[in-house]
């Protein structure tokens, strides 16, 4: 019994060790990436509840890892946070964003998620004001996307910035709304121009009554306090009819479209406009 305990041990320690050089080797290839031009940017279209428009996309990271393929945001923006490459990352996708949506018409807007680390650069203002400008893009089509973690951490330095970055007129929006302990208070210390209502609840929209009833009350908070409000992760018709009955403005998700690579938002777009 002792040397099967001693031999699970070792190989809990091995499995570990081997966990930790994949680690190192993927935050290697991580460094790499932004160099040798591996991300891409999709988009996901955003509609209007009411007309079915497309009013934006928002900005969606990828990786094309040269031996693995297509590796999921959810895998590489923990690592890149951990590591600190969230900051150059997330600079190169928001002056990317900016310059493909600079190409768009004039009423559809992007959208970009921040990361709470590029907060603590103290150079985000700036950044986004070189970003706005180089690619020419009206600093009022762009939206930034903060979940509420960004608001957990340094108070008065990232509201600072914040309030530096609206009044710019860039639009800020909160992410996730309801995944955290305290989005409400959140929603006091700082004027939020859109609430994204996390997917989480509109995944249970038909089963539980609970779930429509909080999608109903932070629609209403919304409305109150002029703030738009978006439903997240809509894949059914069945869902769309329930969102858009509590009120929802604006509507992202599989039924309207899946993120989508540059040329075919082109198509898209294209497609949209009489010819
Ligand atoms: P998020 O910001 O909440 O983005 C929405 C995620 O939900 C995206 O996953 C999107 O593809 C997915 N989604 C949209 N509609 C549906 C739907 O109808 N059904 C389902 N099942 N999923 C849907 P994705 O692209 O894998 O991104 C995951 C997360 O990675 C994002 O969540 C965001 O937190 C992070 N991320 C992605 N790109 C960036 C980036 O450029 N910077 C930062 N800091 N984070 C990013
Ligand atoms: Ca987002
Ligand atoms: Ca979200
Ligand atoms: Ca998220």
């Amino acid at each position: 019994a002792k040397s099967k305990g001693r031999g699970t041990f070792c190989f809990f320690e091995a499995t570990m060790d081997a966990n930790r050089q994949e680690r190192r080797k993927l935050e290697l290839d991580l460094q790499q990436a932004l160099e040798t031009n591996q991300f891409e940017i999709y988009y996901q279209p955003q509609v209007d509840a009411a007309s079915e428009e497309v009013v934006g996309f928002e900005a969606l990271l990828r990786w094309h890892h040269p031996e693995r393929g297509l590796v999921s945001p959810a895998e590489f923006i923990p690592l890149a946070e951990e590591t600190g490459l969230i900051v150059p990352i997330g600079e190169w996708v928001l002056r990317q964003a900016c310059k493909d949506a600079a190409g768009w018409p004039a009423d559809i807007g992007v959208a970009v998620n921040l990361s709470p680390l590029q907060f603590r650069s103290q150079t985000l203002a700036h950044t986004v004001v070189s970003a706005l400008s180089d690619s020419e893009l009206p600093a009022s089509r762009l939206e930034l996307e903060i979940t509420e973690s960004v608001l957990l951490t340094d108070n008065e330095t990232t509201l600072a910035t914040l309030h530096h970055i609206r009044g710019l007129g860039v639009r800020i929006a909160m992410d996730d709304f309801g995944t955290g302990y305290s989005s409400l208070s959140y929603l006091r210390l700082f004027p939020f121009d859109k609430i994204k209502i996390d997917q989480s609840f509109i995944r249970e929209l038909g089963s539980s009554k609970d779930c429509a009833a909080i999608v109903k009350a932070v629609v209403d908070l919304g409305v109150s306090l002029g703030i738009t409000t978006t439903a997240e992760g809509v894949e059914t018709k069945d869902q769309l009819n329930r969102v858009r009955e509590q009120g929802c403005r604006e509507i992202q998700g599989y039924l309207f479209g899946k993120p989508l690579p540059l040329s075919s938002v082109h198509d898209l777009i294209r497609g949209r406009l009489p010819s």
